[in-house]
């Protein structure tokens, strides 16, 4: 089972913008971008928004089916655990398997040790096509890695067993994510999590390492995109690397979960993707929900009365809502607009303080960040929410299509 050179998660808070989704990766196929679009939902929004994954591969299968699409696809178990997992075995066949808070717990002392001795020659100056410097590995640091990553690993081990025995071999895709943790991980390191992973047998296709700097939900990313760049870089080489040394599949690629529109990344991955003809698995969530929510704006009325109602709805329930994100995002409360500016909003207004687009002196990343979270009050209307989507159905799908379009396929994978 194969997910391609490039994939896309594609987030759908509410399941239903699968075909305005979709309807941009099939116009990239026109303009030769050949992307795998990966319907990817987390227990954690499943339990906000009161859905259940068979509603993911519903919406999905119904797509696919609507647009006519012959390309893969893939409907995503995102950041699950041996707790979690079990409500997605039937619909979903990728499976995110989390294990960030497993990090740092050492293992055994005995697996340490068989760690360590199994993977001795990897002590050394590590030379990978297309570096200027060569990765170094200790023994020390072979052991320090082991003691840091070797528990989450076996974790994901067996996760992945059950989820095997549940599904048979070779039905599903799966991905180790560590990028939910508060330090990033090193080239080095990620070849030392590599060469565990394989020990455990897991056929992971993708990984998501933790990187450097900081990617808060719906927002650009917070750092410096020239060491991003070179980091991404010297971890594409190791995975190529490790494939080929550890027998893990060959497409094996990186999964850059971006907390959506690292705008400010794209080029770099952009140019280091042509540069070594690697793959990527881009994970976005959310920033569809937002287009969900400038599409109502635009269209005033009804419309922009709910996309307001929503943010004062969310605004009275601040803390309830960044809670559960509190290590994806950086609010700053006191420049969030109060409420009764927003209540005057125009729609132009709205849409310019929420649409990301980093050159409109309107745009307002506070508020588009803490709406990004906010999507509980919009699932807790009753029906207003999707008979309002459905009333502004034109407007909505517009702005759902053109930002996975033009903001993320193009200037990532084009
Ligand atoms: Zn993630």
């Amino acid at each position: 089972m194969n997910l391609g050179r490039f994939s896309m998660g594609i987030g759908d808070r509410f399941a239903r913008q699968g075909r305005a989704q979709l309807s941009a990766f099939v116009e990239a196929r026109h303009a030769g971008i050949d992307v795998t679009p990966v319907w990817n939902k987390s227990h954690r929004e499943h339990s906000i928004v009161g859905s259940v994954p068979a509603d993911v591969r519903r919406e999905a299968d119904a797509a696919v089916q609507a647009l006519g699409w012959t390309g893969g696809y893939r409907v995503d178990a995102d950041h699950i655990g041996l707790g979690t997992v079990d409500a997605f075995l039937a619909a979903s066949d990728f499976f995110t398997l989390d294990v960030a808070h497993f990090i740092g717990r050492p293992a055994p002392e005995d697996d340490i040790r068989a760690f360590c001795s199994r993977h001795a020659a990897l002590a050394r100056e590590i030379a990978l096509p297309g570096l200027d410097r060569p990765i170094v590995v200790t023994a020390a640091a072979i052991e320090a890695a082991a003691r840091k990553f070797l528990l989450a690993v076996k974790e994901a081990g067996r996760t992945h067993r059950h989820i095997e025995t549940a599904r048979g071999a070779d039905t599903f895709i799966t991905e180790v994510s560590m990028d939910e943790t508060d330090l990033p991980q090193t080239p080095a390191e990620l070849l030392l999590i590599l060469a565990a992973i394989a020990d455990e047998r897991i056929p992971a296709q993708t990984i998501a390492p933790k990187f450097t700097g900081r990617f808060n939900k719906g927002v650009d990313y917070e750092g410096d995109p020239e060491i991003f760049a070179r980091e991404f870089e010297a971890d594409v080489a190791v995975a190529a690397f490790a494939a080929r040394e550890f027998g893990l599949p060959a497409g094996l690629k990186l999964s850059v979960h971006s907390g959506s529109d690292k705008f400010s990344l794209y080029p770099h991955l952009r140019a280091v993707l042509h540069r070594t003809g690697a793959g990527l698995h881009l994970k976005t969530a959310g920033t569809t929900w937002l287009e969900e929510l400038i599409g109502l704006a635009a269209a005033g009325g009804e419309g922009l009365a709910v996309a307001r109602d929503v943010y004062a709805g969310a605004l009275a329930r601040y803390d309830e809502m960044v809670t559960p994100y509190a290590a994806v995002i950086h609010v700053r409360r006191d420049e969030l607009p109060p409420v009764a500016d927003v209540m005057r909003m125009s729609a132009f207004d709205f849409t310019s303080a929420l649409r990301h687009d980093p050159r409109n002196p309107r745009f307002n990343s506070q508020f588009r960040q803490f709406l990004h979270v906010s999507y509980k009050v919009a699932a807790e209307m009753g029906r207003r929410f999707p008979d309002a989507l459905d009333a502004c159905e034109a407007t909505v799908a517009g702005n759902v299509r053109t930002n996975i379009l033009d903001r993320h396929l193009r200037p990532v994978f084009g």
